[in-house]
């Protein structure tokens, strides 16, 4: 062990034993959260041994919960311990390196390593082969990881037409993988189905039909919360008869203001945490392979990773029933199913997607950061209303989009 990871190792295990939960509102055990100390240790007692999967055409055994490189690393260390063994976006680590408890036991990790398009942004940028090979390979050497067992596509294709005819990524993938620096395919997928600045976008369902139809790649992320999504449950049908792996991310729609909204909390049905009960429902009443949630706090993962693999009791799906007219009156699903009908070209989904990451994430640097790079802001809009028809839960765009860019600019 290098003296650097030495002195990191130290200084974790310094903090992560002095770790007192603090803050939480959840009323789990009869007992406040906010009296709870938890160490990383008791965490992880206190979450159990997560299930496993098969994910994808592999078969490769994943926990039902995937970590990632950007969560902090006491929820890391107690996902370790609970067997948390696929890592999303461990390119994160490039610049402190992968973490000690990974590197010592490496091959009991899948550790993904996300690309993004070059020369711009998702939308903007295009896929370069020669730039997406030299990328994993810097990644490789700063996180020291040795190899990455997937390579993803960050955001996915902009339609079925790109799948098929651009293969620089897929190109960049095989030869690394020949030199044994990548194992698997992968994909994370948005919605770009009526972008204006997308020509000929389309949905994340369409897309990804067409990739599993192409039969290169082995798995994919996508948006997928609670509240219905025919077109995405159809989607995950077809890809669990053919192998595919599905992993959902974005599930906590709207979670972050509910609870701070001391009304809504407060009809929630007894011992009932929304963040346990998301998880709960995930992992026992849907159709995904894993999901991937973010939590900020060793509190955090203990009151949402707790619910892993658990049953969904009557007051368990009474909080999901409650929490999806909650989200859908407050939180964009990010469809895009309103984008197409704008004569203005807002991209509506885009900023209610940076309005989530402040108001439920409380990232308000990244929202805010994210937001001042649109060249379309809300204040673009009209207040036409030709949207608001096509928006599946009826929510008042306008008024989100001026509440949006008041909480962003
Ligand atoms: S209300 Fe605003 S966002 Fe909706 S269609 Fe009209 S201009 Fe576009
Ligand atoms: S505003 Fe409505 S239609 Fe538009 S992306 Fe959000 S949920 Fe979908």
């Amino acid at each position: 062990m290098t003296e650097k990871r030495l002195i990191k190792r130290r200084e974790f295990l310094r903090l992560s034993s002095a770790t007192v939960v603090a803050g939480l509102t959840g009323r789990l055990s009869g007992k406040p959260w906010t009296d709870m100390e938890v160490t990383v240790e008791e965490a992880a007692r206190k979450v159990g041994r997560l299930a496993r999967r098969k994910l994808g055409y592999s078969g490769r055994e994943v926990s039902i919960l995937i970590g990632a490189g950007d969560l902090a690393e006491a929820p890391t260390e107690a996902g370790i311990l609970c067997g948390m063994n696929y890592w999303h976006k461990t390119n994160r680590w490039m610049g402190s390196g992968a973490p000690d408890s990974i590197l010592k036991n490496r091959e009991a990790h899948y550790c993904q390593v996300t690309v993004d398009r070059v020369g711009g942004n998702h939308r903007t940028g295009y896929i370069d082969e020669e730039e997406h090979f030299a990328y994993v390979k810097e990644a490789l050497k700063r996180t020291g990881l040795g190899y990455f067992d997937d390579m993803q596509l960050h955001y996915g294709y902009h339609n079925t037409d790109e799948v098929k005819k651009e293969r620089g990524f897929i190109r960049a993938f095989e030869r690394l993988k020949k030199e044994g620096l990548v194992k698997h395919l992968c994909l994370s997928q948005h919605g770009y189905a009526g972008d204006s600045r997308v020509p000929g976008g389309q949905s994340a369902a369409e897309v990804l039909t067409a990739v599993v139809e192409d039969g290169l790649y082995e798995h994919a992320q996508f948006m997928y919360s609670y509240g219905a999504d025919p077109e995405m449950d159809r989607f995950i049908e077809f890809a669990r008869k053919k192998g595919f792996g599905t992993i959902a991310m974005k599930t906590a729609r709207g979670i972050g203001r509910m609870k701070e909204d001391k009304a809504f909390m407060d009809k929630l049905p007894a011992e009932i945490s929304p963040y346990n009960a998301l998880v709960r429902w995930l992992t026992t009443s849907t159709r995904i392979d894993a999901a991937v949630i973010r939590v900020k706090s060793i509190d955090e993962f203990v009151e949402t990773y707790s619910g892993a693999g658990k049953d969904l009791r009557a007051r368990d799906a009474q909080a999901i029933a409650m929490m999806t007219a909650q989200a859908d009156r407050t939180a964009c699903r990010l469809c895009t199913e309103c984008q197409s009908h704008c004569p203005q070209q807002v991209p509506i989904a885009e900023i209610l997607r940076f309005e989530r990451y402040a108001m439920d994430d409380h990232d308000w640097n990244k929202a805010r950061k994210l937001y001042a790079k649109l060249s379309r802001k809300a204040d673009v809009c009209a207040n036409c209303g030709t949207c608001v028809p096509y928006c599946p839960q009826g929510l008042r765009i306008p008024d989100k989009l001026a509440e949006a860019h008041a909480l962003l600019s």
